[in-house]
């Protein structure tokens, strides 16, 4: 019997990208320490885009009916009537998921009620240390632990669903994992993510005050691992901050599955990689992925350009 060839044309079956992480802004009222994208500094601060074009871009998306759209920054909470308003146009047009990422200082009751009132139902909030000392050290800015744990309980009371936690280990609060994960569990949280440091951006510059030892690194793989064969909430999610950039050039290299855009409108193909492939002042996001952006990591550019990073994942 003859063999039959059996070409897909991506762009054809997939209207856009599973998920899609949009910084609304890059300006922040922190300045911590381990920043990977220099937020509140970086040269995409005052070139954002407005209010407008930002809501052009929001209703082009919604027609795409993604997933997940995630709005981070930044601190995202510095534009939050705009988020009210982009959530509930995508949500309003199909959107499954509308998430956030905030440092949580900015969050009060009223603005809790707003975000889940305008479909936002996942919410991360960073906790970096078990007290105010080594999350505000990292954080770069006094009362910042207070208000992430008064965010929280905040947005439990208004019923906000999913309220997951990120923790970015450092030398001076990976010994504090345990208690962090205490804290968490009786606050209720489920999930608690945790990667290594990513050594881009401001976490650069203060590479001798925060980089955690190997040694340090094994012993955190350790507490993971206990952690989770108790099976007690929050479960933690332990893994390689580049691993989908292995995924995205190996087995996922068909059709792009997760697409990052920055403030001022830049496409990137990850946002750990100084890789800009358009901007969507330039042409409509919809062009982008008709033209080639759905198969992007089909090309070499972007693999040679993934193939860079490597992080420790703890397990060497
Ligand atoms: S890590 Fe988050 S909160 Fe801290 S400076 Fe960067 S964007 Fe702002």
């Amino acid at each position: 019997m003859e063999e039959q060839s059996m070409s897909i044309n991506y762009a054809e079956v997939l209207k856009g990208p599973h998920q899609l992480a949009f910084d609304i802004t890059n300006k922040c009222n922190f300045r911590c320490l381990h920043c990977y994208n220099s937020s509140g500094e970086n040269i995409v601060v005052n070139n954002e885009l407005t209010d407008e074009e930002v809501i052009n871009f929001i209703k082009e998306i919604g027609e795409m009916k993604l997933f997940n759209v995630c709005f981070r920054g930044g601190e995202p909470l510095i534009r939050k009537e705009l988020i009210y308003k982009c959530a509930k146009l995508l949500i309003e047009a199909g959107t499954t998921y509308v998430s956030l990422v905030t440092n949580g200082y900015l969050m009060t009751e009223d603005i809790a009620y707003q975000l889940k009132k305008s479909g936002i139902d996942r919410i991360q909030i960073s906790i970096d240390g078990a007290c105010p000392t080594t999350h505000d050290k990292l954080r770069n800015k006094k009362g910042a632990f207070d208000k992430a744990i008064k965010a929280i309980k905040i947005l439990k009371n208004v019923g906000i669903s999913n309220i997951d936690v990120s923790f970015c280990p450092t030398s001076f609060n990976i010994a504090e994992f345990d208690e962090v994960h205490s804290l968490l569990n009786e606050l209720g949280i489920k999930e608690l993510r945790v990667q290594p440091l990513m050594l881009l951006g401001r976490a650069n510059q203060h590479l001798n005050k925060i980089m955690p030892t190997q040694f340090q690194y094994r012993q955190l793989v350790k507490r993971i691992h206990a952690i989770n064969l108790r099976g007690k909430n929050p479960i933690v999610e332990w893994g390689d901050p580049v691993d989908h950039l292995i995924r995205f050039r190996t087995i996922a290299a068909n059709c792009v599955s997760y697409v990052s855009i920055r403030a001022n409108g830049d496409i990137v193909a990850s946002p750990y990689l100084p890789l800009v492939v358009g901007n969507i002042r330039k042409y409509k996001f919809s062009e982008y992925w008709k033209a080639g952006l759905v198969t992007l990591w089909q090309n070499e550019l972007p693999k040679k350009n993934g193939t860079k990073y490597t992080f420790y994942n703890g397990y060497e």
